[in-house]
């Protein structure tokens, strides 16, 4: 069953979106917490932090966290950071580093403090020298995997490494000697001394440092020991003052862990453990952050894991990060789907700890709300067939004004040049029509947007029997200001001036995978991307259209919604990428 999240505060999410003011009115359990925190005078500023680790590019997932997170700052007067969460030099790349900073700001965030945990290694490692003097880390000579057969299961408990009762100077030496760079990758570890037995299994002294040579993107080859994620993620929140530490439902398990870290260092009585920070001028005050968990977004028909949007890419199954059918926000953006209509699909789902997959068609919905007010009209013909207007002289031309919004008069109108030889769609023409087809078809009439009625008087077919032009006689009577022209028909058709119109390509996108949980299919990713989730038609568009700025998104009638591509449009080659067709055509005929 795919979750559909309830619908009936669109009116609120409507002026939510537009106008922060009114996000006040947002309910959900964590900004309970924080109302509760505010009043008892828990707080005096709210502080969150946006922690990504800079192993891939954002995707739709993470942006979940980012409107939290960001909006939940904004919203109670309090501040949010970006935080590069970047203890594993192994996975990282400058690369994603410099993507997540514009990604976040293209959503329409600003951050507080651009920080990264490897800012604060030196203070991590001062507080694991703390801990080693404390009794409570001690420095274990087992390998992985001997280390593995130790730690018991959920129901067996584990069993303590032969050096764990190490003293105090052998721990600081060996510790010492780790960072000095005088033992291989994976020899020793740093493990916090806590409960072998404990029910929790990340309490079971979990690592805390580990041995890896590798030079790291922002430190260089300063260190060869490397911080553990719960380590350096609480002790991160703890100095940056972060009050409330949001993350993830698969960290509920680490949170006693997160506690025991920010609990034993204590950063906040300790200002002698930020003096290496005071010389880089970061100058927070420490506080004792809450770690709260919240549901993953998860997205019926594609994936929200690094680990496999990377696959898509390296295997080529799509054509780079930004991929238009990627949930990646790069590919989101080079769709043409504008920033506000993620936050307002992410507001609309709601924060809750119940994990649900939302269906697409919601996301779609929220696309289509913010485009369906911004977005110009415009004609566009993706597969184009001549209409000759027989009783129109060779020649003759026309300047018709159409409006570029139907509801909002503000946006003015535009000019369209027509004539007697026009491009419409070859669907809107049926030799022998199926029943209900309100278009045009031998001997049959269809409006003709703007212009007036047309009958079809003649199809001209080529010799293999396909449909080359249609010849059409429009009725002067129906014409715009004529005493017909409110004559009724059943249908409506857009159409452009072949010498006027401008040869197009577009790119028309569907859902990535055709099946709607591919995380659950044993398959590999190869066999389930769907193979109409890319089709290219070249067209044609009005020459407004040609002149798009790259980015400028505009609705074509009847066709849908669609961008001037980032990277390939030009006014004289234009390239358009479809963002969403009018309706859900899923389940059903597909859209065209
Ligand atoms: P992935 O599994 O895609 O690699 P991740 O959780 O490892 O994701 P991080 O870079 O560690 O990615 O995530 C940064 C923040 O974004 C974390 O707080 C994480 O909980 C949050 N986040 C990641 N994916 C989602 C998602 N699908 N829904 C909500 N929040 C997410
Ligand atoms: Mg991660």
């Amino acid at each position: 069953m795919l979750a559909q999240p309830a619908l009936d505060r669109n009116a609120l999410f409507r002026l939510g979106y537009t106008s922060p003011a009114m996000s006040l009115a947002r309910q959900d359990f964590i900004r309970d917490i924080i109302r509760a925190d505010l009043a008892a005078g828990r707080h005096s500023q709210i502080r969150t932090r946006f922690p990504p680790e800079p192993n891939g590019y954002l995707h739709i997932g993470h942006a979940k966290s980012i409107c939290l997170n960001f909006g939940i700052a904004e919203e109670f007067g309090g501040t949010c950071n970006l935080r590069y969460d970047d203890t594993n030099p192994a996975k990282e790349e400058r690369e994603y580093i410099e993507a997540i900073r514009e990604d976040v700001a293209w959503l329409g965030f600003r951050w507080h403090a651009l920080r990264h945990a490897s800012d604060y290694f030196e203070v991590f490692y001062r507080a694991a020298e703390l801990l080693i003097r404390e009794g409570k880390a001690y420095v274990c000579d087992l390998s992985q995997e001997e280390m593995r057969a130790l730690r018991g299961t959920l129901t067996e408990p584990g069993r303590d490494s032969p050096y764990r009762e190490r003293s105090t100077a052998e721990n600081l030496e060996l510790f010492r000697r780790m960072r000095a760079g005088e033992f291989p990758d994976g020899s020793r570890t740093l493990r916090a001394r806590i409960d072998m037995r404990s029910g929790n299994l990340n309490l079971r002294d979990p690592a805390l440092y580990r041995i890896k040579h590798l030079p790291h993107p922002h430190t260089g080859d300063a260190w060869c020991i490397y911080p553990m994620y719960d380590f350096a993620h609480a002790l991160s929140d703890a100095i940056e003052g972060i009050t409330h530490s949001l993350c993830t439902l698969e960290f509920e398990d680490h949170r006693p862990l997160y506690d025991w870290c920010v609990d034993n260092v204590r950063l906040h009585e300790r200002p002698e453990l930020l003096e290496p920070l005071r010389e880089k001028g970061i100058l927070d005050r420490p506080g004792r952050p809450r770690q709260i968990e919240f549901s993953r977004l998860e997205l019926s028909h594609t994936v929200l894991s690094k680990r496999k949007l990377l696959a898509l890419v390296r295997e080529g199954l799509v054509e780079g990060w930004d991929d238009p059918r990627l949930p990646t926000l790069r590919g989101l953006r080079r769709r043409g789907v504008p920033p506000q209509a993620i936050r307002l699909f992410v507001e609309r789902i709601g924060i809750s700890k119940q994990n649900s997959r939302i269906d697409f068609s919601v996301f779609e919905g929220a696309v289509r709300e913010v485009l369906d007010e911004e977005a110009k009209r415009r004609f566009a013909v993706l597969k184009p067939l001549r209409l000759i207007l027989d009783n129109w002289p060779e020649g003759h031309e026309e300047l018709i004004r159409l409006p570029n919004h139907p509801k909002n008069p503000a946006y003015g109108e535009r000019t369209l040049a027509a004539g007697r030889e026009l491009w419409i769609e070859s669907e809107d023409f049926a030799l022998s029509p199926p029943k209900g087809f309100h278009r045009l078809s031998p001997g049959a009439e269809v409006r003709l947007r703007g212009l007036g009625i047309v009958r079809c008087i003649e199809a001209r077919l080529n010799p293999s029997g396909g449909v080359e032009a249609v010849k059409g006689w429009l009725d002067p009577d129906s014409r715009p200001g004529h005493p017909g022209a409110e004559r009724k028909v059943k249908g409506t058709i857009h159409w452009l001036s072949t010498t006027h119109a401008v040869p197009a390509r577009f790119r028309l996108y569907d859902r990535l995978f055709a099946v709607p949980n591919p995380d659950a299919e044993e398959r590999p990713l190869a066999e389930l991307v769907s193979p109409r989730s890319l089709e290219t038609r070249e067209g044609f568009v009005e020459p407004l259209l040609a002149a798009a700025e790259p980015e400028e998104r505009f609705q074509c009638e009847r066709l849908g919604y669609f961008v001037a591509d980032r990277e390939l449009h030009r006014p004289d080659a234009p390239v358009f990428n479809r963002i969403v067709a009018l309706r859900d055509a899923w389940g059903g005929a597909h859209g065209r």
